[in-house]
């Protein structure tokens, strides 16, 4: 399948080929995963430490870049159950969240380095997951999943954006500069301005 690419999540089934997976965040450890525990093998490809973003600061997979809470846990609300749905479909991200919780009240909070490796451990030591440090550059020929997260560094979001036909690609809205601390599950978050190009406002 020459120059098939899906962009974000989507567990593709790819008989005698390997699956290309592009960043070692959270869902694209979660994608590794499952396209292996399908019995698919996976060259997923990670640019750090070599290169990095302005948010990571190690080398570990599925690092968390702010909050430590995954949100709320319980059941009666609609984050609570997604977690419970992943829980069922075998998620790699919910198994060592699970493992290395710690208490936030409502929510389901980790220790994040010991979350971040614990799946780093997990995805290296997979048999059928190859973890290629090295940063990619265009979108590549053959399935891909393309989960580079919101700080994609150049040029791969340009060929996003070009492949997308898009003028601009964001993962934030503008937030007012009167943001006042919110009151979520139990913890207070302090919402910040950022604008269309990821800048902190404060
Ligand atoms: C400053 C900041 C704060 C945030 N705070 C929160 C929060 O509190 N709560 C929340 O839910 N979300 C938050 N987010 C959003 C957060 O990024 C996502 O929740 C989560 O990290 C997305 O996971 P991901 O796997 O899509 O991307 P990421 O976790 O960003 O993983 C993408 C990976 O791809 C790698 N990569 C990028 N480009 C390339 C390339 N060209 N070649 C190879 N590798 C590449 C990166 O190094 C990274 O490891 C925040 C984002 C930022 C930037």
């Amino acid at each position: 399948m020459p120059g098939r690419v899906v962009v974000f999540l989507g567990v593709v089934t790819v008989p005698n080929e390997v699956l290309q997976v592009i960043g070692g965040g959270l869902a694209d450890s979660e994608a590794a995963w499952q396209a292996a525990e399908n019995g698919i093998s996976v060259r997923l490809f990670e640019m750090r430490p070599k290169y990095t973003t302005p948010a990571h600061r190690t080398d570990l997979l599925a690092e968390l870049v702010c909050s430590n809470s995954l949100r709320a846990a319980g059941l009666e609300n609609a984050v609570g159950l997604l977690k419970e749905e992943m829980r069922r479909l075998g998620s790699l991200v919910m198994a060592a969240a699970d493992e290395t919780r710690v208490e936030a009240g409502g929510a389901l909070a980790v220790d994040r380095n010991a979350f971040a490796r614990l799946i780093t451990e997990k995805v290296q030591t997979y048999p059928l997951i190859a973890v290629v440090r090295e940063r990619v550059t265009e979108l590549p020929a053959g399935p891909t999943i393309v989960a580079s997260g919101p700080l994609t560094a150049e040029p791969l979001a340009a060929a996003i954006q070009k492949a997308l036909g898009q003028a601009h690609l964001f993962f934030t809205m503008p937030w007012p500069r009167s943001s006042r601390p919110i009151r979520l599950t139990g913890m207070w978050y302090l919402p910040l301005p950022v604008t269309k190009k990821g800048t902190l406002l404060i």
